[in-house]
């Protein structure tokens, strides 16, 4: 099953439950609007490559719409739409002002130099032109994306407006650098959410993280920090994978060890000295208390859900789990805590990172954290309350949230003319 094939059941199945108006359900079973751009760019030696980008915008009910971009082999548009749609439902659960969209380009990052990678941004930024906006359609980093990325398109997208203009188009993109008006704690806040959810389920299941151990799929952005939070709280990281290979310590392995080891251009955590090499398929199987995969989408399916021992799936990732694989995991009894809300603590900090631009604010990690905390938890405590009302996993609970909220809106307003 494809990615946006898997978004659409998930879909069907709680639109079923809730009894979503026809309508609205045939509004949200599609996209708003695709957008497709090639365009060239100079590389070092001077030859000229033609580049594809995408920007998928699902829906805006809820405000503007609201995403990241990702630099990655696999993105085209059936990934785009996907995640795309998943970013309604995020945004919707967690109570923001926006709608979802997401984009990207097909390329692998490690193949290109930085200033080579600067100018592909500048130029995919530029393609774009006011498809993207402050008030319209917001990126920010995902897969591959980094802060500094970031900080060239909101460049290139203020360079191209009128002077008096510029300094207010600061929030055409969230996730910049700390300095150009990021915000500080946004590099973590996917990561510390994901904590925050773990760290509920353990309540509500009556245990403590101490000494528990977890393995985590991806060491980017989201498993690095996840990863660095849990080990705080007295976790034991036991086991990383990524693309280039898998890797295991049943003493544990140090967060900002590896994060030096695998993060410098994009290395990976092949050869980490402080753990041994494994064979991929082992992975999930591995015995532990929770799973955290922070990579792509697909990893568990119905091929090696069956296989999994830990009692609970935290997805840092958008669309991990898919073609059967939560129904094997629900069958076990392992909890899932669905992606949109999980992974939903960088879509949040983003919104403070508008905020503090749109309003000319500066914020500080304290304040960014303790927010974040707040918001996590109260909707998580939304998405256990609907399971049990409507007898229902989390996941389906999730978008029964997201989906009544975006429904609510279109009653109240109706359908333009
Ligand atoms: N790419 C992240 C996500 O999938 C963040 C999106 C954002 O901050 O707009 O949620």
């Amino acid at each position: 099953m494809g990615m946006y094939e898997n978004v659409k059941h998930q879909f069907d199945k709680a639109a079923d439950l809730m009894g979503l108006d026809d309508g609205v359900r045939k509004i949200l079973s599609i996209t708003n609007t695709e957008i497709v751009v090639h365009f060239p760019v100079k590389l070092d030696n001077g030859t000229v490559e033609v580049f594809t980008g995408y920007r998928v915008q699902h829906n805006n009910a809820l405000g503007p719409y609201k995403g990241g971009l990702r630099y990655h082999a696999t993105v085209d548009i059936d990934a785009a739409r996907a995640l795309a749609t998943w970013m309604t439902w995020k945004t919707s659960l967690a109570g923001l002002p926006y709608g979802g969209a997401k984009g990207g380009i097909q390329l692998d990052p490690k193949k290109y130099s930085n200033s080579e990678l600067e100018r592909i941004t500048r130029r995919y930024t530029f393609a774009l032109g006011d498809n993207i906006g402050p008030e319209h359609d917001i990126p920010a980093p995902d897969v591959n994306t980094t802060a500094q990325m970031m900080a060239w398109i909101a460049d290139t997208y203020m360079s191209t407006k009128p002077p008096a203009e510029r300094s207010k188009n600061q929030h055409v993109v969230t996730g910049k650098p700390v300095g150009s008006g990021g915000l500080e704690g946004r590099d973590r806040a996917t990561g510390f959410g994901v904590v925050i959810n773990i760290k509920e389920w353990a309540k509500l299941r009556g245990k403590s993280l101490r000494g528990m151990r977890f393995i985590v799929q991806g060491f980017g952005n989201v498993g690095y920090w996840t990863s660095h939070f849990l080990v705080q709280e007295g976790a034991v990281l036991i086991a990383v994978q990524d693309a280039t290979g898998t890797i295991y310590n049943s003493k544990g392995i140090n967060p900002e060890k590896l994060n030096e080891h695998a993060a410098p251009n994009y290395t990976g955590v092949k050869g980490f000295s402080g753990a041994e090499s494994i064979l991929s398929e082992h992975f999930f199987g591995l015995e532990c208390d929770f799973i955290v995969p922070a990579a792509l989408g697909n990893q568990i399916t119905g091929e090696n859900a069956g296989e999994i021992k830990a009692s609970l799936v935290a997805e840092g990732a958008n669309g991990p789990l898919g073609d059967g694989a939560d129904e094997i995991l629900l069958a076990k009894g392992v909890d899932i805590i669905p992606d949109i809300l999980c992974n939903s603590g960088g879509v949040i900090a983003s919104y403070f990172e508008w905020l503090q631009n749109r309003n000319g604010e500066i914020w500080y990690m304290d304040e960014v954290l303790s927010k974040l905390e707040a918001r996590l938890i109260k909707s998580f405590d939304r998405v256990v309350k609907k399971a049990a009302e409507k007898k229902t996993d989390w996941r389906t609970a999730a978008y029964v949230e997201a989906i009544g909220r975006i429904e609510l809106a279109y009653k109240q307003r109706g359908i333009f003319p």
